[in-house]
């Protein structure tokens, strides 16, 4: 077990393109699941492979335990790596591929079958050993890779994206199977993912980037009510939290009609315009006609069982001003209906209009 510390860590692959890592200071505890997560080429792999040692370094430090990382080789940081692909062995067994890294590192092979079998047992492949990757399923593919990151055990584990490969009900068992056996063994863990609700729901904290910049490091719940930035906000919370400009005038913003009033504090940062944020649940559906309400033409109604979210976007804007309805019932709205919707503005959230920064320090 250890702590993981990156301090300014910067990674530039060329000369003349921002960092692809930009200086991310991050301070890991001993045990602790962190995910990284963000869109598509902020850095999240490069964040990981530095730490693994298979990247170099170009400004900063990564210590692990409090020893810094430079110039120690990929093999001799205890760091194990899950990725995306597998990386398995085709014409080795289960149990080959589980065994192959510690008889490497010259563990004597009873010592490689002992914790090979203690592996397969908590991830139940004990039936699957003797079997080669190309008759396992995914899934099965999937907890070989595991297994073979757990019998090293290791100080750290690296997992890029393990579940992409998955389908939809067997990431969600899979997801939640990782985090069992996370806290379990106690390892400390870097998990990078681009899906949002994978990094809700399984990691202690969650760090978000962009373009190579920290956003913000927090609980899930503290991301979700306390974004940093209008960008967490969007990224965070699936469906997307509704983002608008609006014109704000004596201490009151105007959504689309609908006053909204912003805190004494809040609303002398905000100057004549903010950026506000109202999450699916920060709407309430009101009789049609109700005062300083938002007509809304429905464009999509999802009913998810035991809730439903409702899209439309206002009669008077564009379609690709998309507002989200969370109803916690089933609901007769369909396609095509207008409706009548009021924000609570104790769920609104307020984001200077020009840098997005919350206006809540
Ligand atoms: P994804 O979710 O798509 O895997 P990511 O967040 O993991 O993306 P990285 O793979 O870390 O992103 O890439 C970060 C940036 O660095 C991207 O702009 C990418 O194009 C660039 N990059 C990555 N590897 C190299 C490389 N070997 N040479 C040049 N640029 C690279």
């Amino acid at each position: 077990m250890a702590t993981v510390y990156f301090d300014e860590a910067t990674r530039r692959f060329t000369a003349q393109d921002p960092p692809a890592v930009d200086a991310v200071t991050l301070d890991i505890a001993d045990g602790e699941f962190l995910v990284l997560v963000g869109p598509s080429g902020c850095g999240k792999s490069t964040t990981l492979r530095m730490l693994a040692g298979l990247e170099p370094i170009d400004g900063g430090r990564i210590l692990i335990d409090g020893h810094d990382q430079k110039g120690v080789r990929p093999r001799d940081r205890d760091v194990a790596m899950v990725f995306q692909s597998y990386a398995l062995y085709p014409n080795m067994s289960a149990a080959e591929n589980m065994a192959f890294a510690l008889r490497n590192f010259g563990v004597s092979k009873a010592d490689a079958d002992a914790r090979v079998a203690e592996a397969a047992k908590i991830l139940e492949l004990e039936n699957l050993l003797d079997r080669k990757p190309g008759a396992m399923s995914g899934g099965q593919r999937q907890r070989v890779a595991m297994g073979r990151a757990i019998v090293r055990n290791p100080k750290v584990f690296c997992m890029d994206e393990p579940l992409s490969n998955l389908d939809a009900k067997l990431r969600v068992s899979t997801r939640s199977q990782i985090a069992r056996l996370q806290r379990r063994l106690g390892i400390t863990t870097v998990y990078v993912t681009h899906d949002q609700v994978e990094a809700m729901t399984m990691g202690h904290r969650v760090a978000v980037l962009k373009d190579g910049k920290l956003q913000q490091v927090d609980t899930p719940e503290r991301l979700y009510d306390h974004p940093v930035n209008a960008f967490v906000a969007s990224f965070i919370g699936s469906p997307a939290i509704y983002l608008t400009k609006a014109a704000v005038a004596q201490g009151v913003a105007d959504v689309h009609g609908t006053p909204v009033p912003l805190e004494r504090e809040l609303a002398a940062r905000a100057g004549d315009q903010v950026t506000i944020g109202l999450r699916p649940e920060a709407w309430q559906v009101v009789p049609k006609g109700t005062p300083r309400s938002v007509d809304l033409v429905v464009d999509l109604v999802e009913v998810l069982g035991s809730e439903s979210f409702v899209y439309g976007h206002p009669t008077a804007g564009d379609e690709a001003d998309r507002i989200t309805v969370k109803l916690d019932e089933r609901t007769r709205i369909a396609l095509g209906d207008v409706i009548a919707v009021q924000p609570d503005p104790a769920g609104a959230h307020f984001f200077d209009a020009t840098t997005g920064d919350s206006l809540r320090p």
